[in-house]
């Protein structure tokens, strides 16, 4: 793989056991983490399997703590979840998101798509899909370089409108993709009515390429089922050469992991593209 970077951001720390009190205190802190501009998104490049360029950039946030420094998304986005504050950071990351990529767009005259996560409480918000058009008119990005990327733990029941939802998402012309695919409890029947564009491997079945065969027959059954619903594969989590190997050989379309870059700030997303452009 063409080497993409070598700074390592990943030297989060470790937070404690939170007491109930340490947990309110956090709570406190992260309603005003927006407002103190603390939040950060980071962007992980995704390649092309076949020519490695880079097509697109999954958004992935992080809470740069004045004190406990870079806080992990897998610490605060669950109580995020809980007390409804990812309602108003989920419309942050987007709009931020959006804005970088349009920029990115321009300045170097790529089509770069641009995956932003969406939570469950935000799939819940009646007026989630005139705040995307919205975003969409603000920024200048086209609607269908705007991939919207859904957990496939999602549950239809839980969320009224869900997939009445996800296909107004489609008809603006945004990109669905089904995130962490693999982990659910999804029967096919729910896979082909579910309205999307691209199926994202959990990292948990590509990290066993190579070692486990049932893990590599569920991956190669995946792609399979994935193109024959006409639903492009990407793979995360792609970490060594040998899983690139075997993604590339059953045609996964498009690859994201550490192999080729980890998640990066903005301004070092941003050189990394034109250093790329240079090259
Ligand atoms: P995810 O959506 O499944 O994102 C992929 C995670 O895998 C990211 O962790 C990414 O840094 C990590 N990753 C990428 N390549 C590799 C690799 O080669 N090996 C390994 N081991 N890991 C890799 P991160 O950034 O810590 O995010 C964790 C989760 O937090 C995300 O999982 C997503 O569920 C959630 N998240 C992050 N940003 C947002 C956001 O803006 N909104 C929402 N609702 N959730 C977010
Ligand atoms: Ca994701
Ligand atoms: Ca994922
Ligand atoms: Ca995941």
């Amino acid at each position: 793989a063409k080497g993409m970077g070598r700074n390592n951001y990943q030297a989060y720390v470790a937070v404690p056991e939170e007491s109930h009190q340490q947990r309110l205190a956090l709570e406190a802190k992260l309603r005003q983490a927006e407002r103190n501009g603390e939040l950060r998104v980071f962007y992980q490049p995704q390649v092309d399997t076949t020519t490695e360029d880079i097509v697109g950039m999954e958004a992935l946030i992080r809470w740069e703590h004045p004190e406990l420094g870079m806080i992990s998304p897998g610490f605060f986005i669950p109580l995020a979840e809980e007390t409804g504050l990812i309602i108003p950071i989920g419309e942050w990351v987007l709009r931020a998101a959006c804005q970088d990529a349009r920029r990115w767009q321009v300045r170097f005259s790529l089509p770069l798509r641009i995956s932003v996560n969406l939570s469950p409480l935000q799939l819940r918000q009646p007026n989630l899909v005139g705040l995307v058009a919205a975003v969409l008119e603000e920024t200048g990005v086209p609607a269908h370089l705007l991939d919207l990327e859904v957990t496939e733990s999602i549950s239809v029941k839980s969320i009224p409108n869900l997939l009445e939802t996800l296909q107004a998402l489609r008809e603006l012309g945004c990109q669905i993709s089904i995130d962490d695919f693999g982990t659910g409890q999804s029967s096919l029947d729910y896979i082909k009515r579910f309205p999307a564009d691209r199926i994202k491997i959990d990292q948990a079945f590509v990290r066993n390429i190579g070692l486990d065969p049932d893990d590599e027959a569920i991956v190669q059954a995946t792609i399979g089922m994935a193109h024959n619903l006409n639903r492009a594969v990407v793979a995360e989590g792609v970490e060594i050469e040998a899983h690139l190997d075997f993604l590339r050989g059953l045609g996964c379309e498009v690859l994201q992991g550490y192999l080729f870059c980890r998640p990066l700030p903005a301004a070092s997303f941003e050189s990394l593209l034109s250093e790329r452009e240079r090259l």
